[in-house]
């Protein structure tokens, strides 16, 4: 028997709690995996408040990400003993996920834990890292470099934010950092890499088509009229990678940014990036990430108290990274 936390829905609503299972129910898969931790990311709020409709089959173990040890396997890239990492391809969404002791899924969808990391850190780092360094590197691709200017992150207290900031300042990158939390976040935005940070109030009015030109580029995790501001102020030849919805998945924004002065909108997702993409962004994160990010970027909790921090990430009420060990 094994604990997990299960979801299931009763006139509409989903109900989290925390059961106990046996292996027997797991569902198909090659490799089965002792689970060490998973993390919280927003869209495990999603789905565990039922707040967005992220799961569509009941009972489902949500987490949408888990680091843990191989404990069966019928894929000889696996053997017993292996420490595997999984982030996204649907786990925890349409396939039991991370928030359990144990799971069983497809053998593709598992990276080996990366050398240098733990399987905690690798959990710290989690779908937020995965997705803040494929927008790191999405900028990289499209010429924004250190000399260009300054790089605004958006969300910057969250998941992806905290560690694209991370991330940007340890290549070189002058980081000004967005958030809703100033007061409360400023100093840890400012131990993290930021070189300044600015209240997302400064954001709050409506765009303009073009407005003065201020980011070399950005990352955008929380779409809407954000997005669409940060675009506006954005230099010519600039790129902003967006990959989140925390604001809203509306964009209302004009052709001009884009015809006038050459900037890009790079989409990222990591949920179904290909392999070697993921293996790719795995070593840059173990050769970027400084000791002292894993000691100052979030908190751990059990299992029992993963519906309560589901409330608070979509409240905007976490900073950095939730671990949850299993
Ligand atoms: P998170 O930890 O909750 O971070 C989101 C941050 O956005 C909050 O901490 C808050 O930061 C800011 N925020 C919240 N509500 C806001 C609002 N109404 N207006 C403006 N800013 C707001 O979530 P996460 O796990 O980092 O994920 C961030 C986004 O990326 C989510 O939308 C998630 O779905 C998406 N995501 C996408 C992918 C992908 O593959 N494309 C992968 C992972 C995540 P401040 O307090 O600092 O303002």
């Amino acid at each position: 028997m094994f604990q997990a936390l299960v979801l299931r829905q009763q006139d509409k609503s989903t109900l989290a709690a925390v059961e106990s299972l046996d292996e027997s129910q797991l569902p198909d898969g090659e490799v089965t995996v002792k689970v060490d931790y998973s993390s919280i990311n927003y869209k495990d709020g999603l789905a565990i408040t039922g707040k967005g409709r992220i799961i569509r089959n009941f009972p489902m173990v949500p987490g949408i990400d888990f680091a843990g040890t191989v404990i069966e396997s019928a894929d000889e890239r696996y053997q017993v003993g292996d420490q595997v990492v999984l982030t996204g391809w649907g786990v925890g969404e349409n396939h039991w996920g991370g928030l359990a002791q144990k799971a069983r899924v497809k053998a593709d969808w598992l990276v080996p834990l990366q050398a240098g990391l733990t399987s905690e850190q690798s959990m710290v780092i989690g779908t937020a890292g995965l997705t803040a360094m494929l927008c790191v590197q999405a900028l990289q691709d499209a010429g924004v470099s250190p000399e260009n200017g300054e790089i605004l992150v958006t969300g910057a207290s969250g998941g992806v934010g905290s560690v694209a900031v991370v991330l940007l300042n340890a290549l070189g990158y002058r980081v000004v950092a967005a958030t809703g939390r100033v007061e409360e976040n400023e100093p840890l935005l400012k131990r993290l890499g930021a070189e300044r940070v600015i209240d997302r109030a400064e954001f709050s009015d409506d765009p303009k088509p073009l407005e003065k030109q201020f980011w070399a580029g950005a990352i955008d995790t929380v779409g809407s009229k954000m997005l669409a501001k940060v675009l506006a102020q954005t230099q010519y030849n600039g790129a902003v990678a967006a990959c989140g919805l925390a604001q809203g998945f509306d964009l209302p924004t004009t052709v001009m940014p884009f015809i006038l002065r050459n900037v890009s909108l790079l989409g990222v997702d990591s949920v179904m990036c290909p392999t070697n993409k993921r293996l790719q962004a795995w070593q840059q994160l173990a050769k970027l990430l400084p000791a002292s990010y894993f000691e100052q970027s979030g908190q751990c909790i059990s299992l029992k108290k993963v519906p309560h921090c589901a409330e608070a990430i979509l409240k905007g009420q976490v900073t950095g990274r939730t671990l949850v060990k299993l």
